[in-house]
């Protein structure tokens, strides 16, 4: 993979990001999610939008708003021996308030532990049961003495509304690359604020472009009810999206994986392989599923859009999966760096992948009069000259950037500089 010309996007800067955003209290909606979006807009030009509570979207509704200010349980001489100050995966997202006293054995319906890992503290949601609960470890769980306790959380579920952001770069046409993150994770770093900070960072890169092939929309998404919100109110655009990726889990040391588009055969699906067989990291292709990430609402069959997800591990094969050791320590520099390399990779391909029509279709064009050939013949040719033979040879209307490299066994960039140096040669025009 080439590296980075933008001195913003190395990875500790992305690792920067993400440790400036692990504290905040995302959740699928509230002051979390919208302070969060306030930080990305110091990079990239954000736009935020309120979804009023209540509002329909395809067969979900818009939640009430949750926001909370303070959760906590004390033992019968006041001490907190759970607290959200200490770590916001402590509370049951969308708990609703409570302030009351009661022994353990009625507490203990309330805390989830992980008695298989137990000195980390489980991420847990309760979106759609009203309902309360914290999180601990299940070594502290198991040593809480019997007694009274005292619960208290102070926090407003309430008609308010759904917040997600999105960034447009315009393109010099009207079709467009959707990239898409969710935004409802807190203090999680891997799952939710890698996929965060790489988006931001390619959007950051793409937008100081001079020019784009395809306009580029990022959504930053609370998970299942943002994107489903999202295509809900761009129903009417959405025939504009020619590929898509879902972008989440991309701090961890792991290999690639890319999961497949719900069709399977569309050219985002074909051109992640390419470039993750070319970019020397190990990788794996899954297919296509209706369980994961957002992908599963954009490919839902009403929608099918090209839209594919991009991890590393993949959402729950991993010990720290939504749980406190997925902490600032668990994602790595090199790797975010790597992944964003990664990613403007795909983008490249995408915007290299035209289709081109050769101006000397009737043998081979004269290379050497022209500067373009080595002059000393009989040695081979170099890999720069055979990338322009077999672009030459495959402009015939028919074959795309990427069926030249794949056929040629050559990666999708050593063919577009061919078809660039060809173009201004004038050998070699866009076929429309
Ligand atoms: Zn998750």
């Amino acid at each position: 993979m080439p590296p980075l010309a933008e001195p913003d996007a190395t990875g500790a800067r992305l690792l920067a990001l993400i440790t400036e955003l692990y504290p905040l209290h995302r959740s699928i909606t509230g002051d979390g999610v919208r302070a969060t979006l306030a930080r990305l807009r110091a990079q990239v030009p954000l736009v935020v939008h309120e979804v009023p509570s209540g509002t329909r979207v395809f067969d979900w509704t818009v939640p009430d708003e949750w926001n909370v200010r303070e959760a906590w349980i004390a033992d019968a001489s006041g001490r907190r021996v759970v607290d959200l100050e200490r770590s916001n995966l402590h509370l049951v997202h969308y708990s609703v308030p409570v302030h009351t006293r009661l022994p353990l054995s009625e507490l203990r319906r309330h805390l989830f532990s992980r008695p298989d890992a137990p000195d980390v503290v489980p991420y847990r949601t309760s979106y759609y049961t009203r309902d309360w609960g914290f999180c601990l470890t299940h070594r502290q769980l198991a040593a809480l003495p019997e007694g009274e306790y005292e619960v208290c959380i102070d926090a407003t579920l309430a008609p308010g509304a759904l917040t997600y952001g999105e960034c447009v770069l315009p393109g010099d046409t009207d079709d467009e690359v959707l990239i898409s993150t969710h935004i409802c994770h807190p203090s999680l770093a891997n799952d939710n604020l890698s996929g965060i900070a790489i988006a931001t960072a390619v959007a950051h890169v793409l937008a100081a472009r001079p020019s784009r092939r395809y306009g580029y929309r990022f959504v930053f998404v609370p998970g299942t009810i943002g994107s489903i919100t999202w295509l809900a109110r761009n129903e009417a655009r959405v025939d504009r999206i020619r590929h898509g990726l879902v972008l989440t889990g991309l701090g961890d040391a792991s290999a690639f994986t890319y999961k497949k588009s719900r069709r399977g055969d569309t050219e985002i699906d074909r051109v992640v392989p390419h470039v993750l067989r070319h970019a020397g990291v190990p990788y794996a292709i899954a297919d296509f599923t209706p369980y994961g990430y957002d992908e599963r609402q954009y490919c839902s069959p009403g929608f099918d859009l090209p839209v594919g997800c991009l991890t590393r591990t993949p959402h729950g094969q991993y010990p720290e999966y939504h749980t406190s050791a997925d902490d600032l320590g668990f994602v790595r520099a090199e790797r975010l760096e790597e992944s964003l390399r990664l990613v403007l990779a795909i983008v490249d391909a995408l915007e290299a992948n035209r289709v081109y029509v050769s101006q000397n279709p009737k043998c081979e064009p004269q290379l050497g009069r022209r500067g373009l050939y080595a002059s000393v013949g009989g040695v081979g040719r170099g890999a720069e000259e055979m990338a322009l033979l077999w672009m030459l040879n495959l402009a015939d209307s028919r074959h795309t950037a990427l069926d030249v490299a794949e056929r040629s066994g050559m990666p999708i960039a050593a063919i577009d500089r061919a078809a660039r140096v060809l173009g201004e040669h004038g050998l070699l025009k866009e076929a429309v």
